[in-house]
């Protein structure tokens, strides 16, 4: 019997059992279709929104088996997607009908202590890279979240406590493995193919199917200063004002991320607030442990907190804090803005929409991001947003899909608001499914984007990787 594949132009594609035999036989990995066991759980990614069904799933295990799946998908022109961790908001790591590229096997990581970076495969999570690299003292520039997929949040910028130090994620690669959609294999670094690797560092899953990464590292613990201390949301705007000062001051070792959402029933929270408006600074001083302790000292002694956490810990704790709060198969969505500083209309506009909050699981967070990534030229990678301070997330969380319409309405009605406050740019990683092509050009500069375009056509002339926040013109 025929399988049918979503194809390329929009039409299905029939194979003969020949011809798909023919790919499974060269494909070293599993080739899934819907009735195989481990079927459901590859196609199943971090935010339940998506419920997309591939046609095909390809667990590759190697850099042999991505050629093999690029050279199908062009050859019988089916469309195709890429997962990496799962944990793209939008979805983009399932295709309807289509072929899943799924790289999430792929989770090898080396230091090399001596030269200070780490080759990490792409299949990869954060927590799997901060493992590895903290048992040397070293760490490189990834997110918050441990779970988080390291390809598609290094391909799209990347940002996380070591960002003001260093810059974006992708600003620190010295080389990526990558199979274009010609399906050759190439290495891309500073001196090998540099436009393509000029275009992954920020453009997005455009250009070429990453099998690994390799990253700078720097000293960073194992043990560092961190934690949260939560105040009751009634003193929201004070904390903000204090929170605009002191991390428009704080020196780039000391990250600090706010969060205003009603309190989670964790055992750091005192049972009384369990349930009612709370905000949380989330702090990481990645340098020495003492100048973290008195740096942190006016924060922790600011109006009356309800929970303090911060101590000395290991840094890849610091690392998954955040984890418990973004489960798998949540219903999830989200809004975003840069913003180039906090002022009082940024407050009380965050104040007066975190009041509004529908859900218990979702948040308002400002992270502060201002830094290195400030220094470097335009047009240096086009993650780009070089007049950024802070990144806005509005992160609406919820259980159940009856609740989709209030959750998403109180996201785009803050959003709006909060427009105002935005550089105008935004985060190609943060983007929901139902953004499109004025909010694609909003993240990158005019400059860059024509250039990501040309590079584009040079290198998948014919839209293959598509499945993406799309930069084709
Ligand atoms: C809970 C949570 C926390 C987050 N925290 C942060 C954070 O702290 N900092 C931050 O910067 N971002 C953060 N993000 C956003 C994150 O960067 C994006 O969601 C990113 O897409 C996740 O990468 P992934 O590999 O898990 O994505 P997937 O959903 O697997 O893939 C998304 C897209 O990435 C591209 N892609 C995936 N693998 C490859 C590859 N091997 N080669 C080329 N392209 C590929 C493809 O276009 C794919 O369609 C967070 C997201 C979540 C859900």
């Amino acid at each position: 019997m025929a399988t049918k594949l979503a194809g390329l132009n929009g039409k299905t594609v029939e194979l003969n059992p020949e011809t798909l035999q023919a790919f499974k036989t060269a494909f070293k990995g599993q080739v899934l279709s819907a009735d195989d066991a481990g079927f459901e759980d590859s196609r199943k990614i971090w935010n339940a929104m998506i419920d997309r069904r591939p046609g095909l799933i390809a667990r590759c295990t190697g850099t042999a088996d991505v050629v093999q799946a690029v050279r199908f998908a062009r050859q019988h022109g089916v469309l195709s997607s890429v997962r990496g961790g799962g944990h793209n908001i939008a979805g983009l790591a399932v295709c309807e009908g289509g072929l899943m590229i799924d790289m999430s096997l792929l989770r090898g990581v080396w230091v090399d202590a001596a030269r200070r970076v780490a080759q990490a495969q792409a299949g990869c999570t954060l927590g799997d890279v901060d493992r590895e690299t903290q048992l040397h003292g070293l760490a490189a520039v990834l997110g918050f979240v441990s779970a988080t997929g390291i390809a598609g949040l290094t391909v799209g910028g990347g940002f996380g406590y070591l960002t003001r130090s260093h810059g974006w994620t992708c600003d620190n690669l010295v080389s990526m493995e990558v199979v274009t959609a010609a399906a050759q294999v190439l290495r891309v670094s500073e001196t090998e193919h540099t436009e393509l690797f000029w275009a992954l560092r920020g453009g997005g899953g455009n250009f070429g199917i990453v099998t690994s990464f390799e990253y700078k590292l720097f000293p960073v613990g194992p043990d560092i200063l961190g934690g949260a201390i939560a105040w009751r949301g009634e003193d929201a705007k004070q904390v903000l004002d204090a929170y605009r000062e002191f991390s428009a001051k704080a020196p780039r070792e000391l990250t600090t991320v706010a969060v205003l959402r009603r309190a989670p029933p964790a055992p750091w929270l005192p049972k009384e607030v369990h349930g009612q408006p709370i905000i949380a600074l989330f702090v990481c001083h990645s340098g020495k442990v003492e100048d973290g302790e008195a740096l942190l000292a006016p924060l922790r002694k600011l109006g009356r907190p309800v929970a303090d956490t911060v101590m000395r810990r290991p840094y890849a704790q610091m690392q998954s804090l955040l984890d418990a709060t973004q489960p798998k198969g949540r219903r999830y969505y989200w809004k975003s803005h840069y913003l180039a500083g906090i002022d009082s209309r940024t407050i009380d506009l965050a104040a007066e929409h975190a009041g509004r909050i529908r859900s218990p699981h979702s948040a308002i967070l400002l992270f502060q991001i201002q830094g290195a990534l400030n220094e470097r030229p335009a047009g240096y990678s086009p993650a780009g947003n070089r007049n950024a301070a802070y990144v806005l997330n509005i992160a609406g969380a919820w259980e159940s899909a009856a609740d989709d319409a209030v959750n998403v309405a109180w996201a785009r009605e803050c959003f709006e608001a909060m427009r105002a406050c935005s550089t105008g740019g935004t985060y190609i990683n943060f983007l929901t499914e139902e953004e499109g092509r004025d909010r694609i050009e909003a993240a990158y500069s005019p400059a860059d984007l024509g250039k990501l375009a040309a590079l584009k056509r040079r290198y998948d002339p014919d839209n293959l990787f598509r499945h993406t926040k799309s930069i084709a013109a």
